[in-house]
């Protein structure tokens, strides 16, 4: 297996000179240097070929056991030093201190086809930072971030990637819902990819104990290798980073809202200054159309990351990265236009994705309304959010009659769609018909555009639940199926119709398709 190493973070960025692999806090340090944990008995259960392309592994090198030992954590690969990093973060809107990679670890960075990649093994056992933690992970928490990530990434909504899900062999004790019934699960570890796992956490480290010396060696490293277009480390530069991760991190969000995905854990140190998704933990995927929705049982009171949140959550933890990096620019006016630009972007973007949701090319003044208008109809009744969107790409101008019924599938309970709750969806078909009525595609053209954003595969609650629980009893085929499903999740696939429908009965207040605890 031939890798080709660029290790930069663990090279360029000053390490915690403690070895000791004890729980500590660190100081002056972005990261502290920690060997994975060897596993009893590591089982390949499956591996991202596309990742593992990119990063230049063949086939064969997929079959070998150095790959099986590495990315298990049994083996580090000569030359590297594998390191946890330090970070901090405002958990549920409160300060939390010092967090770090509790069970990451990551191992090296590589460069191939002249792109970065940094690998990092989740569940690999305890670091400095692992808190009360274990350090482990279990399969069906695994199983989950290995399958949306990748799902995420063929969606089109900038995301980490998944290389590798392993099981280690050992058992790791987990309370899943909180309740004092705690039980062993199989542990397991995910092989993540990304340029960098830098997160808004790291930089409010050192903010935090006004480290500016270590803050600006991190911020002009993040520049120098990840916004190197940006220039050299100036006030000016400064800025320019910050509007740029500003605007990732909307675009992201607004991603997010179009495919109906729900993070449920937006804290800062889940932020990556990339602007990618990042720590699959209780997310979900909305079904019935609903701001309100967070998967999060952890969240239930107050709902701070539910689904019709997320943007202000964006611009909450923006401002604390900006907290974070005013000392290296000391004029707080340049971060307040920015972050007032963020919420007038974000009426922008967030139109634009409507209108592309709609088919609707052109602008015309009225379309807020009509967004809205429809917004209150998908809340009329449970409405399942994918389902309709790609149902209404079938929808034939001058028809505004059979829009319902076109939608009919998309409807949890049919019996609802009637009396005053069909009249205000049929008064809405009759003004999206107008509204296309301006528009130059035909019926066709805007069906073959609408199917490029409205995904018809999605990652639904329960489909992950199906394959962990085949999973546990050591069936592996439904996690493969999946997987292939989702490369391709703008596609008609005759053969897989059957995960084009809303979520079945049985898993509508099941753990683990609509209950969700932080518990991994
Ligand atoms: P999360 O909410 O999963 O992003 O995690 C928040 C913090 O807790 C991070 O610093 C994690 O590294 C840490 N953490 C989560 N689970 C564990 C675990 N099992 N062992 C050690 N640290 C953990
Ligand atoms: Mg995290």
């Amino acid at each position: 297996m031939k890798l080709n190493i660029k290790d930069t973070f663990n090279k360029e960025l000053p390490s915690d000179t403690n070895l000791d692999n004890t729980r500590r806090q660190v100081f002056k340090a972005t990261h502290s240097y920690v060997m994975p944990k060897v596993p009893s008995g590591s089982k390949l259960i499956h591996v991202s070929k596309e990742m593992a392309k990119s990063i230049g592994l063949n086939e064969k090198d997929l079959k070998s056991t150095d790959f099986l030992n590495v990315f298990s954590g049994a083996k580090i690969q000569p030359k590297t030093k594998p390191y946890a990093m330090a970070y901090a973060g405002h958990q549920f809107g409160n300060w939390a201190g010092q967090l770090g990679d509790g069970r990451a670890i990551n191992l090296f960075e590589i460069e191939h086809n002249k792109k970065r990649w940094a690998l990092q093994l989740k569940g690999a056992g305890e670091t400095p930072y692992s808190r009360q933690g274990d350090g482990l992970a279990v399969l069906r928490s695994s199983i989950r971030e290995y399958l949306c990530s990748e799902a995420m990434h063929h969606l089109g909504v900038p995301t980490t990637r998944a290389l590798s899900l392993m099981l280690s062999g050992d058992d790791v004790l987990r309370d899943m819902l909180y309740d004092g019934n705690a039980d062993y699960e199989k542990g397991a570890i995910v092989c993540r990819v990304a340029a960098t796992f830098i997160r808004f956490g790291n930089f409010e480290l050192f903010a935090a104990r006004k480290d500016v010396k270590n803050l600006k060696q991190l911020t002009d490293y993040t520049i120098k290798y990840f916004y190197p277009e940006l220039g050299k480390p100036l006030k000016d530069t400064y800025i320019k980073f910050f509007k740029e991760v500003a605007n990732r991190t909307l675009d992201m969000i607004i991603h997010w809202q179009r495919v109906g995905f729900v993070h449920g854990v937006m804290n800062t140190d889940n932020m990556s200054i990339l602007g990618l998704t990042i720590d699959y933990g209780p997310y979900g995927w909305l079904e019935d159309f609903d701001f309100g929705w967070t998967p999060n049982t952890t969240d239930r009171q107050n709902k701070r990351y539910r689904y019709g949140n997320q943007p202000n959550i964006g611009l909450w933890n923006l401002l604390q990265l900006a907290n974070a990096l005013y000392p290296l620019v000391e004029d707080p006016e340049p971060f307040e236009t920015i972050l007032n630009d963020y919420q007038k972007d974000f009426e922008v973007k967030s139109l634009n994705m409507m209108c592309a949701k709609l088919g609707l090319k052109l602008q015309d003044e009225n379309d807020s309304k009509l967004m809205t208008d429809l917004e209150d109809c998908l809340l009329l009744s449970e409405t399942d959010m994918t389902i309709f969107f790609r149902l209404l790409s079938d929808y034939k101008k001058g028809n505004s009659e059979l829009g319902v019924e076109i939608v009919n599938d998309a409807f949890y309970k049919l019996d609802d769609i009637k009396n005053e709750v069909l009249e205000q969806w049929k008064g809405w078909f009759k003004t999206y018909d107008q509204r296309l009525q301006l528009e130059e595609l035909t019926d066709q053209q805007r069906q073959v555009k609408m199917n490029l954003v409205n995904p018809k595969y999605v990652l639904r609650n329960y489909m992950a639940q199906l394959a962990i629980d085949d999973a546990d009893k050591g069936d592996y085929n439904l996690i493969n199926e999946l997987f292939e499903l989702l490369k391709q999740p703008y596609s008609e696939q005759p053969e897989n119709e059957k995960w084009f429908a809303k979520r079945p009965d049985w898993a509508r207040h099941k753990v683990g398709c609509s209950m969700l605890s932080c518990s991994s």
